[in-house]
């Protein structure tokens, strides 16, 4: 994919980046390495003061920075304001926060037979991150505030369609105080990532995007023999029940589905609907989703833009027509306008079987199915039918259904009657084909350090 900023909502390409030469790529890493070495002998004082200060330049830039991440993927400029508050609220968090979470951790000394012992977390070094668009602030940056507190250096290969925002975060950084090449951005292409990975002055790397580069990034870094997190992607279910509150479900429904143009890993992607209330609910979730905004993501009043890519808009054309074909029915949307830009309405299909490849793939785009369920069974067996295994939403005010769904759901997060979301205090991550390994909370943070034993007799 070339380097460029392309606007998904005329389809224009407004400019073009040249990826590093070989030598720059070189020169960086050598940078990267050189960094480390000072780098890790800062004070968390020191780290947390340059991570509040680039909170504030966030905070202060917000609106200059929305209308880029605006322009380059197409988010409403409201999604993107509220992605950089969540980015600043990220920074303080890890900046108030690290210092407890790799303070030392003693050990029993006596059963150890030592006068001392404890367990050190140090960091590992420069860690490469593999980032994607759709929220083209705030996965780089849950990667590099926990990262970079905890004394790692910071490599990032950007989605190819988000260079200016890349450009931007290394920015931040070197304005927030950092020392220099503590955090880098690389304009590579993906092609570049397996000799960035494989390079000695590389410890470690993190890839959020597609199972198919995870499955890439998996193969070389245990070549390799480097440490990864993946966070890939996922067909999160969102489980509707007799006692669930049906109109804030349809509510959060709706929301769940299309929040980042529907394009985000932990959308509510499958909906699994008890009988007993799936003609109500489909006609609640129906009306919410009709009444979203489709337009200028600019506009205030636009709840969703353009897709980020005609390729993606592609991509969802064809499981939305591959469904039809095989029998689905169309209840919304199900085609796109005939204006320019990448856009593609909230649409609801019913019928989906097993056949259909929307039942097993991820659909990257606004489109709900939703299926019928006889009983809490059928609705858990249904779910975790995937291969997938990120996030899983279910509604119902019954405990027992509660206790049920929290520990049968197959899933790295179950969030009951509320919307997958993250947060700095909360592991993030996914088991199965989602991923691997954890981002954010105290889990997070402790990815990209080693757990050093230290024994004193
Ligand atoms: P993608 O194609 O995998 O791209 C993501 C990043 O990986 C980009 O920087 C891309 O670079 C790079 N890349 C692509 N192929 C690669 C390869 N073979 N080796 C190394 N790097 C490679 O993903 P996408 O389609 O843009 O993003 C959507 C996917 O990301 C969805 O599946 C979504 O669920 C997932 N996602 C997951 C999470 C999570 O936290 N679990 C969060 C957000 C998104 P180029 O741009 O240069 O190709």
């Amino acid at each position: 994919m070339p380097i460029a900023t392309t606007n998904p909502a005329t389809g224009q390409v407004l400019r073009t980046f040249d990826p590093l030469t070989a030598a720059e790529l070189d020169d960086r890493l050598a940078r990267a390495a050189a960094a480390f070495g000072s780098y890790r002998r800062t004070s968390y004082e020191q780290r947390a003061g340059w991570m509040r200060a680039a909170a504030d330049l966030l905070d202060a830039e917000a609106q200059a920075t929305a209308e880029l991440m605006t322009l380059e993927m197409g988010k409403t400029l409201k999604a993107a304001k509220a992605e950089i508050g969540k980015c600043a609220a990220g920074c303080r968090y890890y900046a108030e926060h690290a210092a407890s979470m790799l303070a030392n951790e003693p050990v029993d000394a006596a059963a150890v037979k030592a006068s001392h012992a404890y367990v050190r977390w140090q960091p590992l070094g420069p860690v490469l991150a593999v980032m994607p668009w759709n929220f083209p602030l705030w996965q780089a940056m849950r990667f590099a505030a926990p990262a970079l507190m905890a004394g790692n250096v910071g490599l990032l290969k950007h989605a190819s369609n988000v260079p200016q925002t890349a450009l931007y975060l290394e920015d931040l950084f070197v304005r927030a105080g950092f020392p220099a090449d503590v955090f880098q951005t690389l304009l590579i292409g993906s092609d570049l990532v397996e000799s960035v990975l494989r390079d000695d002055r590389v410890a470690a790397a993190t890839l959020t995007g597609s199972t198919p580069a995870g499955r890439s990034v998996a193969a070389i870094a245990g070549d390799a023999l480097k440490h990864t997190v993946l966070e890939l992607g996922g067909s999160d279910p969102f489980v509707v029940m007799p006692s669930a509150d049906l109109e804030r479900a349809a509510q959060v429904a709706a929301v769940a589905r299309c929040q980042n143009n529907g394009q985000s890993c932990i959308a509510a992607k499958r909906f699994i609907v008890h009988e007993q209330v799936a003609e109500e609910f489909e006609e609640l979730f129906a009306g919410e989703l009709g009444a979203l905004v489709v337009g200028d993501p600019t506009d205030a009043a636009t709840d969703v833009g353009p897709l980020a890519t005609k390729q993606g808009r592609d991509d969802v054309e064809e499981l939305v027509a591959d469904a039809v074909s095989k029998g689905a029915t169309v209840v919304l949307g199900g085609s796109r306008p005939e204006s320019p830009g990448w856009f593609y309405p909230p649409t609801l299909l019913t019928g989906i079987t097993r056949q259909m490849r929307m039942y097993a793939e991820e659909v990257f785009g606004p489109v709900a199915q939703l299926h019928r369920v006889a009983d809490l069974d059928e609705a858990i067996a249904l779910a975790n039918d995937t291969e997938f295994g990120l996030g899983s939403n279910a509604w119902t005010n019954d405990p027992a259904e509660q206790e049920r769904f929290a520990t049968e759901l197959q899933a790295g997060m179950v969030f009951v009657n509320g919307m997958t979301a993250s947060y700095p205090e909360l592991p993030f991550g996914g088991i199965g084909t989602s991923g691997y390994g954890r981002e954010l909370g105290q889990l997070g943070i402790r990815e990209f350090c080693s757990a050093k034993t230290v024994w004193v007799g």
